[in-house]
């Protein structure tokens, strides 16, 4: 494994899928991100389609009331789905994706406008497009490259022959792999997603890793029997919430994940870089697997 090079992405990330939810004014996702900054998260997460294009417009909204917080953090974010919002007047058309090299380019132009920025730190493929053509991602990303328009590239909810095929047309190394992994939503670690991170040394990033809230559900059977099985760990390891041992399960992957926190509530934020100095031990680690399967390993 090579330890040399450090990490291009932190172990928390802010992620601001949610951010129009919240109904904060710009001052008020200023002075939260502000406060996630002075709690030690700087890198943050996005896409261009997040809230039909209009989250990474209300970011840079954010920034512009602060331009010197630009060199505080990171900006990762994402292209190349397209939905036929009918917000836009795309009512009828199919939702598909477009990985050529124009939108890629075009996208990224894009988002540096709304972010009102000169460089995205990270710039994702959002979802595989089965009409990907790798020669023609590899194009945009070594223009985009070479102009500083963006600095560092990975993939999000690609499988691993997908990342390889990318991989193969690059001479630079992707740095990450974001994909749905959570107690709750486990597939990755048998689908050879992590596995792959490990092998390439790439860092996983994890997204919704309470499962977009879900479990905290009170109907929900299997969300149920996680909490149960989380809070009495979390009881024995000293954690203040079930979010800080959820946390604490996915650092402790080998694959060295980066962990997504979607939630716009700074306490929440304060006690997920907390949760960073938790550890469990191998059992505790399987009893939570243990409790979202509702089985015991063979
Ligand atoms: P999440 O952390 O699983 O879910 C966040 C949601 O859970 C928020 O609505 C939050 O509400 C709620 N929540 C958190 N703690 C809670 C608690 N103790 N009790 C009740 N509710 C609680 O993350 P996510 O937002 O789904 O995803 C995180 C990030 O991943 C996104 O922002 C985005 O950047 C990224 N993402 C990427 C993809 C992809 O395809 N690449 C897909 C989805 C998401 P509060 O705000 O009130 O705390």
């Amino acid at each position: 494994m090579n330890n040399i090079t450090p990490p291009v992405i932190d172990e928390l990330v802010l992620g601001f899928w949610r951010l129009l939810d919240r109904q904060a004014t710009p001052q008020q996702s200023l002075q939260f991100l502000e406060e996630a900054i002075a709690a030690g998260i700087t890198h943050t997460d996005h896409a261009d389609i997040y809230g039909e294009y209009g989250c990474e417009r209300e970011f840079g909204k954010v920034l512009a009331l602060k331009p010197s917080i630009r060199d505080e953090i990171k900006i990762i974010t994402k292209c190349g789905i397209k939905p036929a919002f009918p917000s836009l007047g795309l009512a009828g058309q199919a939702n598909h994706y477009d990985s050529s090299a124009q939108h890629i380019i075009a996208s990224t132009q894009q988002s540096l406008k709304h972010f009102n920025t000169d460089r995205l730190d990270v710039l994702l493929i959002h979802r595989p497009d089965y009409l990907m053509n790798a020669d023609n991602v590899a194009e945009a990303f070594n223009t985009l490259k070479q102009n500083g328009d963006v600095l560092e590239f990975g993939v999000s909810n690609f499988t691993p022959s997908q990342l390889n095929l990318l991989q193969s047309r690059l001479d630079f190394k992707l740095v990450t792999n974001q994909v749905e992994f959570s107690p709750y939503e486990m597939k990755a670690l048998d689908d050879g997603t992590l596995d792959q991170c490990q092998l390439l040394d790439i860092k996983p990033m994890c997204w919704s890793p309470l499962a977009g809230g879900l479990l905290f559900d009170e109907k929900d059977e299997k969300a149920i029997r996680l909490r149960h099985v989380l809070a009495q760990v979390g009881s024995e390891i000293g954690a203040s919430s079930v979010d800080q041992v959820v946390y604490a399960w996915l650092l402790m992957h080998p694959s060295c994940p980066s962990v997504i926190v979607g939630t716009g509530n700074i306490k929440r934020v304060e006690s997920a870089v907390a949760a960073k100095k938790l550890k469990l031990n191998r059992e505790q680690w399987y009893r939570i697997w243990q409790g979202s399967t509702g089985h015991s390993v063979p």
